[in-house]
C-alpha cells in the first residue's frame, strides 16, 4: 500500500493519480474537492456524469490512513466499483443486501481488522442493527455519499434510507467529513442534501453543467419515424436513440434496419449476455445505432456519441439531462434531439394518473405483497426476499404499473426497499481451520480430489467468502455440474465450508414490520406533495419541449441554477437568430447604416462596401432592415431610410 501522510501537497495526490490509475492530471474541480475533504470539510461535489466523482474520494483515501464508507444505492456499479479498486490492489469490499448475513459480518469484522482502504455500503443496511453495531469500530477516515440527490424528497429519485445516512454522525469521530457527490441537483435540492446530510456548514464545489460542443434540437414531427430515417442517413457517427417502452425499441430499430440504417436495440427485459453483447457491439462501432430504453446507460464508456434522440418525451429535465448528455464526450460537436408531437403532451400528463395509484390500491398492494411473501403481522423488519415482479403480479392480478407505482409509495414512505437485479455468483468460504481441513481429508477420502481442485483454483477463501464458478470446476475435473454441485452442497452439510449458490434476482428489503391495514400510512408529504413536484417537473419538461422562446442550453442550465449565455447552435438560437449576430453587433452595424443613408443614397452592394463591418454580417442586417421596410428601395435600386 502506498500512503503518504504528513505534509500532503497536490503533488502528493497527484502521484496516487499517477500510480494507480495511470492519469497525469486532475479533471477540473477534483482537485479542489480533495483539498476540502482533506481540511476536514463537510462537501458538496456537483459534477456532471463522467466528470470524475468516484475520484474524488479515491484519491484521498489512498493518501491517508483509515478506511473510507461509500454510500451509494446501485449494487451493480458497487460491485463493478469494488472490483476495480481490487484489481488495483486497493483492498475493498462491499456490504449490501444481496449477501447473507454470514457474509455481511465477515465483510464487516474485515473492515475493522483487515487493512481495507474501501467499505462500500447499500443505503439500506445503513440502519441495520449489525452496522449500527459495528460501524463505531471503523476507523473511518471519509464518508463518501454517491448519487446524494436520493436524499432528497423533492428530487426525481429519492430514496428513504439515505434519510438515515445524518445518524451515522452519532457513531464516528466528528472529525470525520462527509463527501456528498451527484450529477443532478436544483437549487433546492442541493440545500436539502446539506440539511438532511446535517452538514456542519454549506459548502457546494460545482463544475459548470454548459456542454458547449452540444447542439440541442426540439423537433415537431408528427411522423417521427420518416423524420428519424432521414435524419440518420444524413447524420454521421453513433448513438442512441431513447424509447420509453421496450416493444417500441424493437419497433424502432426494425424500421431502421429496413431503411439500411447499422441498428439494434436494447431493455431491461434481454439476458444479461444478450445486453453485453449489444452494448459492445455498439461500442465498438459494429452497430451504429442503439434503439433502448432508460435501461441503456450504466457504464456507457463511450466518448465519440454523436447524438441522443429521444423518441418519447421523458418526465423530467433531470432524466432528460442525464440521458442527452451521453452524447460529445470527446468535446467534439453532437446532437441532442428530442422528438415531440402534439399528442406527446396528453400521453405524458396521462402518465401522472398511472404514477399515482389511488391510496387504498396502495394499500391492496401492500398486502398482497405480505401475503406473497408470507410475512406475519407485527413481523419482517429486516427481512430480506428474493422478489419476482412478473410472478408476484400475476399470482395476484394485479395491473402491473398500477402495482409498481404502488410499491414505490410503499418505499417512499419507509416501509420497504427494493434493489435493482443482481447477479450474484456463488460463493464458498472454508469455517474450518487449515489444520482442520487437513484432518477432513485424511478421514474422508473421497473429498480429497475435490478439496484439492476448490483450493488450486480460489485463493483467500479461508479468510473470507470467494466467487466461485460451478461451471469452471466441472471443466476442470471432467465432473457434471451437477456432481459440483452436489460435492459443494455435501461439504456444506458437513460443515466444512459455507456455500451460498448464484441467482439472479431483485430483492425486497422490510425496513419495518408488517402493519394492518389501518396502520398504513401514506401521509400527504409523500403523496400529495410528491405529486405536486412531479406534475411541476412534468411542466419544466413540457415548457422545454413546447416553447421556441428560450434558449434551450440556457432552459437547461437555468433549471439547475445555472445562469449561462445563449449557446447559438440549439433550434431556438439558430432560428430566432438566422441572422447570427448578437442584438449588440446588429444595433452597431444598424446605427453605421443610418449614417450613411442620411447622406447618401447607394445601392445595396455600394452599401455593403461603405460600411465597417464583415460582409456577410452587414448583408444580413441590410436584409433583415429591407424585410421590415426600414430602408427601402427606389426605381434603381438606390436605398433610402424608410421611417
Ligand atoms: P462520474 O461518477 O462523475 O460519472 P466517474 O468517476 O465514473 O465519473 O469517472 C468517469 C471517467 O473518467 C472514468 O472512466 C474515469 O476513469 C475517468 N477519470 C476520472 N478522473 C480522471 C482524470 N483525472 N483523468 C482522466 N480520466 C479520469
Ligand atoms: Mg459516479
Amino acid at each position: 500500500m502506498y500512503i503518504v501522510q504528513s505534509g500532503m501537497n497536490i503533488e502528493s495526490y497527484t502521484q496516487i493519480l499517477t500510480r494507480y490509475w495511470g492519469f497525469t492530471s486532475f479533471k477540473p474541480l477534483q482537485e479542489e474537492i480533495i483539498r476540502s475533504i482533506a481540511e476536514g470539510r463537510d462537501t458538496l461535489g456537483l459534477m456532471p456524469t463522467g466528470g470524475g466523482k468516484s475520484l474524488t474520494f479515491q484519491v484521498p483515501t489512498l493518501a491517508q490512513e483509515g478506511i473510507c464508507l461509500v454510500i451509494t444505492p446501485l449494487i451493480a456499479l458497487m460491485k463493478d466499483q469494488v472490483n476495480r479498486l481490487n484489481s488495483l490492489e486497493i483492498k475493498s469490499i462491499a456490504i449490501h443486501s444481496g449477501m447473507s448475513g454470514e457474509e455481511i459480518d465477515n465483510a464487516l469484522e474485515n473492515s475493522i481488522y483487515g487493512d481495507y482502504k474501501f467499505l462500500y455500503i447499500s443505503p439500506e443496511r445503513i440502519s441495520t442493527r449489525i452496522f449500527q453495531a459495528k460501524v463505531s469500530r471503523l476507523n473511518l477516515s471519509l464518508v463518501a455519499i454517491d448519487e446524494a440527490h436520493c436524499i432528497s424528497q423533492w428530487g426525481y429519485d429519492f430514496r428513504p434510507s439515505y434519510l438515515k445516512i445524518a445518524s451515522l454522525r452519532d457513531h464516528i469521530s466528528e472529525k470525520v467529513p462527509f463527501l456528498a457527490l451527484t450529477a443532478s441537483a436544483t437549487p433546492q435540492v442541493i440545500d436539502d442534501i446539506m440539511k438532511k446530510l446535517a452538514f456542519r456548514e454549506k459548502n457546494v464545489l460545482r463544475t459548470s453543467f454548459d456542454r458547449k460542443n452540444i447542439s440541442y434540437l426540439v423537433r415537431k414531427v408528427e411522423d417521427k419515424g420518416t423524420y428519424l430515417i432521414k435524419t440518420l442517413q444524413k447524420a454521421k457517427g453513433s448513438g442512441i436513440v431513447y424509447v420509453r417502452s421496450r416493444k417500441r425499441c424493437k419497433e424502432v430499430a426494425d424500421l431502421m434496419v429496413a431503411n439500411g440504417i447499422s441498428a439494434d436495440f436494447y431493455h431491461a427485459g434481454l439476458t444479461d449476455e444478450l445486453r453485453d453483447k449489444k452494448q459492445a457491439s455498439w461500442t465498438i462501432g459494429e452497430t451504429r445505432v442503439i434503439v433502448a430504453t432508460n435501461a441503456f446507460g450504466m457504464g456507457i464508456d463511450k466518448s465519440e456519441v454523436r447524438f441522443v434522440i429521444h423518441w418519447d418525451i421523458p418526465d423530467s429535465i433531470e432524466n432528460y439531462f442525464q440521458e442527452s448528455g451521453r452524447v460529445g464526450r470527446d468535446g467534439k460537436p453532437a446532437f441532442a434531439v428530442l422528438l415531440y408531437s402534439p399528442s406527446d403532451k396528453s400521453r405524458l400528463i396521462d402518465t401522472i394518473r398511472k404514477k399515482f395509484p389511488a391510496v387504498e390500491k396502495i394499500k391492496d398492494t401492500y398486502e398482497a405483497l405480505c401475503n406473497y411473501l408470507q410475512v406475519p403481522l407485527g413481523s419482517g423488519k429486516d427481512n430480506v426476499f428474493d422478489f419476482n415482479m412478473y410472478d408476484f403480479v400475476s399470482k395476484y392480478r394485479l395491473p402491473v404499473i398500477e402495482a409498481y407505482n404502488s410499491l414505490q409509495f410503499l418505499q417512499r414512505e419507509g416501509y420497504m426497499e427494493f434493489t435493482e437485479e443482481i447477479n450474484n455468483p456463488s460463493r464458498v468460504h472454508f469455517i474450518v481451520s487449515r489444520d482442520d481441513l487437513y484432518k477432513f481429508q485424511v478421514a474422508n477420502e473421497s473429498f480429497d480430489g475435490f478439496i484439492k481442485l476448490l483450493l488450486r483454483s480460489y485463493t483467500g477463501m479461508f479468510a473470507e467468502f470467494v466467487p466461485v464458478n460451478e461451471e469452471t470446476l466441472s471443466r476442470k475435473s471432467a465432473a457434471t455440474r451437477d456432481t459440483v454441485y452436489q460435492y459443494l452442497v455435501k461439504l456444506s452439510t458437513l460443515k466444512i465450508i459455507s456455500y451460498i449458490p448464484g441467482k439472479k434476482t431483485a430483492l425486497v428489503i422490510f425496513t419495518e414490520e408488517r402493519l394492518v391495514r389501518k396502520a398504513l400510512m401514506i401521509s400527504p408529504d409523500n403523496y400529495l406533495h410528491v405529486k405536486e413536484k412531479y406534475e411541476v417537473r412534468l411542466d419544466k419538461m413540457i415548457e422545454y419541449a413546447d416553447s421556441d422562446g428560450h434558449c434551450r442550453s440556457v432552459y437547461l442550465l437555468n433549471y439547475f441554477g445555472e445562469e449561462s449565455d445563449r449557446c447559438g447552435i440549439c433550434d431556438v438560437c439558430r432560428e430566432r437568430n438566422e441572422l447570427d449576430l448578437s442584438k449588440y453587433e446588429f444595433d452597431l452595424i444598424l446605427e453605421d447604416i443610418k449614417s450613411v443613408l442620411s447622406e447618401k443614397n447607394p445601392d445595396a452592394e455600394e452599401l455593403v462596401k461603405m460600411i465597417d463591418y464583415p460582409e456577410d454580417k452587414s448583408i444580413k442586417v441590410i436584409r433583415w432592415l429591407l424585410d421590415h421596410n426600414k430602408i427601402v428601395p427606389d426605381n434603381d435600386h438606390k436605398l433610402t431610410w424608410g421611417s
